[in-house]
């Protein structure tokens, strides 16, 4: 058996290029164009890629963006007084404060500090909180773009067991609460559970968001289930690798997502989709 590819870079095109009408679609009605703005402290090489990432798809769409560079010494109260410029700017819709933050920091002060209906990565406990009630509003970009491939691939959630390795924040959790309002039976599991190869072993549908190369084995993964590999991983050689064994646990699943290729464009889309409905909400 080989598993069906679930084609993350194809189903993101397709949604920057539904975003991309939707905003001209704005102008036409003499309304402005969705506007993000990103705050990137230091000089983390990783992040510097994904906010470089993150501002060209803004501009390929027709959103107005803007980046404030801040030096790796920037104090707390400087940064809190930026983002409460940010808050109080009508053109801005969405602040992106890009994580992780120099140690100094107090990434959860920074967090809150952000508007719940500015916070286009849904990382605000106010979000979080809302999808955790099923009210959610703006959700976090990872998990929600993983349930929109899953929507894509027709795949069936409701009644499914679902087994998501890791338990972070930005990942793990909001996946599981995700999965869980889609009906499905969820199992978070960490670095102190115990017997993950057979807890993954049980699973219809494995999430894998751990940070390690080719953790999650072959012979791990029930026949026909469907495997969403988060992971993104630098290879001695320079190549990116998920956190899944992708030759041998396409060989068993029914469905694989690949890395490059797979949630990670999605998450950048996701982005996209959350600036345009913080832009919808405060116009409302
Ligand atoms: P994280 O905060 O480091 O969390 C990793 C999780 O994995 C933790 O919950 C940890 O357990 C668990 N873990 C570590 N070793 C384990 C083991 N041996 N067995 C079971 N669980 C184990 O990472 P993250 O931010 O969620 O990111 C995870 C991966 O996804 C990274 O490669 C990251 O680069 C990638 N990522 C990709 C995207 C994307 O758009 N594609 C977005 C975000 C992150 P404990 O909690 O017990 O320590």
């Amino acid at each position: 058996m080989s598993a069906a590819i679930i084609d993350g870079k194809a189903v993101a095109e397709q949604r920057r290029q539904l975003i991309k009408q939707q905003v001209q679609q704005r102008l036409d009605q003499g309304l402005r164009a969705p506007g993000l703005a990103v705050v990137l402290v230091g000089e983390n090489p990783a992040s510097q890629v994904y906010v470089r990432n993150k501002q060209k798809a803004c501009e390929d769409v027709g959103f107005y963006s803007e980046l404030h560079r801040l030096s790796a010494d920037t104090s707390q109260q400087d940064l809190l007084e930026l983002i409460e410029q940010l808050n109080q700017r009508e053109e801005i819709d969405g602040i992106l404060v890009q994580l992780p933050l120099p140690g100094h920091m107090d990434e959860d002060q920074i967090t809150e500090a952000i508007l719940p209906t500015k916070d286009v990565d849904g990382f605000h406990p106010y979000n979080i909180g809302r999808l955790a009630l099923r009210q959610a509003l703006l959700r976090p970009c990872t998990p929600k773009g993983i349930m929109t491939l899953l929507e894509q691939a027709g795949i069936e959630l409701e009644g499914k067991d679902a087994v998501i390795i890791g338990q972070s924040n930005i990942v793990g959790r909001p996946m599981a609460l995700e999965l869980l309002a889609a009906r499905c039976t969820i199992t978070v599991c960490h670095s102190r559970t115990k017997d993950l190869a057979a807890k993954v072993r049980s699973a219809d549908i494995v999430v894998a968001a751990v940070g390690r190369a080719n953790f999650v084995q072959g012979d791990w993964i029930k026949p026909g289930a469907v495997v969403i590999d988060v992971g993104i991983n630098r290879l001695d050689d320079g190549k990116l690798c998920g956190d899944v064994d992708y030759a041998a646990v396409s060989q068993t699943a029914g469905w694989i997502t690949p890395v490059p290729g797979g949630v990670g464009p999605m998450t950048i889309a996701t982005l996209l989709e959350n600036t345009l409905q913080a832009a919808e909400l405060h116009q409302a």
